[in-house]
């Protein structure tokens, strides 16, 4: 139960603000996270990682010399939005380029995969290394769809020690994707976690059962057994790890024991008296192992084992000397503070001249904007119980935060006589800011898509609003990488789409095809309760999410039945 907080939205920003205020030798704010406060030479790759917030000592935890240049948080359980990334990647920038890592879940991929592209086109080199052990989301010959879970630790660790040695951004790519290769994980729960201010957890462990095989945001795990004794635990965990051992591994191994949040130490020691003899049995030498509290899941009690197969160069890497907030390995020479640099804000933009007639079309798109957010708002704690099946409980959260974004940013353009495009695009790049998460993602970006087939001399007629909708679904198709079928918001957009088409075409009012359309869309929703995920948060338990309908499917239907008001 987390029961200190102020106001929950805030909670994450108050974590950061007190963990800065406890370190500043170590690290200093700025846009979006946190970034190294001690001098950092130039020409060293920058190493920036980052995800939600709730995990602490990741991600934060980690910053400082010998290991991350900067950390991206995110609001809790939720993906950082690709501003924040961008901002912290620029902050920590030394002229050597930027190596990101973090979990692969899909939110994540999508906002440092954007922020990523920005700084390439600026001219900034950047590369990635999505971390992929926990070896319950995906059989090892689909690697690249297993989540990252507490193998983050060792993937961040090796790739910082490597920029620290003066590697290039190659060489920390290589090395952090060949850790990445040799790491995996298994993780089991004891009892579900609670977001601060919920009034039940996300998922529940019935009494006497451990949930087998969880990421690190309080999804359910992918199977139930009964809970067993530490020496039996043990012998699971370390036969599915050894079950994956490469083929030219040698003896040497790291392994760490991870509690989740609500395990205590104490527990953690017992089982790593009855792991440890197990993979000494098996002819390992284990290297500088590590026991306690890594990556978290907020309160969630469980705990998971994570092995790495080192050759010479990767154990070097591991051992190397760092200190950071929450990691510390031998001695650092102590850095000198930085000088201090000035706060960093998201850059404001100068506002079009607009004509009267688009002026009016963005004042009208404020007022539906208006009841969305307010319908989002109401649909908050539904939508984040549907989301809690098969995910991670945030899409009520995420919507509602994006939505109201949203309606900020088009009341201050409306304010400033913003016309219907700018208006749009500025609410689209408020949407993916503040909504975190693969649907903030996607419904910022997809809004600022459709802002581009808008302009700010005219009103858009019936058939450049048609387009508008089919060039957001374009881009969440092709930005995505899903179909209809997949069991996501697309199950909704495409038949909204093609139904708005449809009948404007064919010569129905544009309010009445849409509020046609809209129908569709909700019949559409509801029938993604038969659909199977085949993408996204909810694919490592797509057997639970049958015969619930989509979250993300279900608040779009929402959003465009609201807006036909
Ligand atoms: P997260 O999954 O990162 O926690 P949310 O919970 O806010 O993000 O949103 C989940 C929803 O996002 C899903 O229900 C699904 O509709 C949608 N979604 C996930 N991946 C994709 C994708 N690749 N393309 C389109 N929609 C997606
Ligand atoms: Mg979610």
């Amino acid at each position: 139960m987390t029961t200190v907080f102020n106001d929950p939205a805030e909670f994450a920003q108050d974590v950061v603000s007190g963990f800065v205020r406890l370190h500043p030798h170590l690290v200093e704010s700025v846009y979006g996270g946190v970034v190294r406060s001690t001098e950092t030479p130039e020409g060293k790759v920058a190493v920036v990682i980052g995800g939600g917030s709730g995990h602490y000592p990741a991600f934060a935890g980690w910053v400082g010399p010998g290991m991350a240049d900067g950390a991206v948080v995110g609001n809790v359980f939720a993906s950082p939005s690709t501003q924040q990334i961008y901002s912290v990647a620029k902050a920590a920038d030394r002229g050597a380029g930027v190596f990101f890592s973090y979990g692969n879940y899909a939110g994540d991929v999508l906002n440092f995969d954007l922020a990523q592209e920005r700084l390439r086109a600026e001219g900034i080199p950047a590369q990635t290394v999505a971390v992929t052990d926990d070896v319950t989301s995906a059989d090892a010959t689909e690697r690249g769809r297993r989540r990252g879970t507490a193998g983050d630790l060792v993937v961040f660790k090796v790739a910082g020690a490597a920029a620290e040695a003066g590697y290039d951004l190659d060489g920390v790519t290589r090395v952090a994707a060949r850790v990445n290769e040799r790491t995996t994980s298994f993780a089991v729960a004891f009892g579900g976690c609670t977001l601060p201010g919920a009034t039940e957890p996300l998922f529940e462990v019935p009494a006497g059962q451990m949930g087998v095989g969880m990421g690190v945001h309080g999804e359910p795990g992918i199977s139930e057994q009964d809970v067993v004794s530490s020496r039996e635990l043990a012998a699971m965990l370390v036969e599915r790890l050894l079950a994956e051992r490469p083929a030219d591994a040698g003896p040497r191994v790291a392994a760490l024991v991870n509690g989740l949040g609500g395990t205590k130490y104490e527990e953690l020691f017992v089982l790593w008296n009855d792991v440890a003899p197990l993979l000494e049995d098996a002819g390992l030498e284990l290297v500088a192992p590590e026991v306690g509290e890594l990556i978290t899941s907020l309160d969630m009690a469980g705990l998971s084992l994570t092995l790495t197969w080192l050759d010479e160069e990767l154990e070097e890497l591991w051992t190397a000397p760092t200190e950071t907030p929450g990691f510390r390995r031998g001695s650092v020479v102590a850095s000198r503070p930085r000088a201090r640099r000035a706060a960093a804000d998201a850059a404001t933009s100068a506002v079009a001249e607009a004509s009267p007639e688009s002026r009016r079309a963005a004042a009208t798109l404020l007022s539906a904007a208006q009841q969305v957010a307010d319908a989002l708002r109401e649909h908050e704690d539904e939508l984040g119980r549907l989301d809690a099946i098969a995910g991670d409980g945030d899409h009520g959260r995420g919507m509602t935060a994006g939505a109201t974004a949203a309606l900020a940013a088009l009341r201050t353009a409306v304010g400033a006589d913003a016309g219907i495009a700018t208006a749009l695009a500025a609410a689209g790049d408020a949407w993916a800011d503040r909504a975190g998460g693969t649907s903030g993602a996607l419904w910022g970006t997809g809004l600022r898509a459709a802002a581009g087939v808008l302009d700010d001399a005219t009103a858009p007629d019936d058939a450049t609003r048609v387009r508008a909708v089919r060039a957001a679904l374009d881009h969440v198709l092709s930005f995505g990488k899903a179909q209809r079928g997949d069991k996501t918001l697309l199950d909704a957009l495409v038949p909204f789409t093609e139904s708005l088409e449809e009948a404007v075409t064919a010569g129905t009012t544009f309010d009445a095809a849409w509020a046609g359309a809209a129908k569709v869309a909700t019949e559409e929703a509801d029938a993604t309760a038969d659909l199977t995920p085949r993408i996204g948060r909810a694919r490592p338990l797509a057997e639970r999410s049958v015969g619930h309908p989509d979250p993300g499917a279900v608040s779009l239907a929402l959003v465009v039945r609201t807006a036909a008001v």
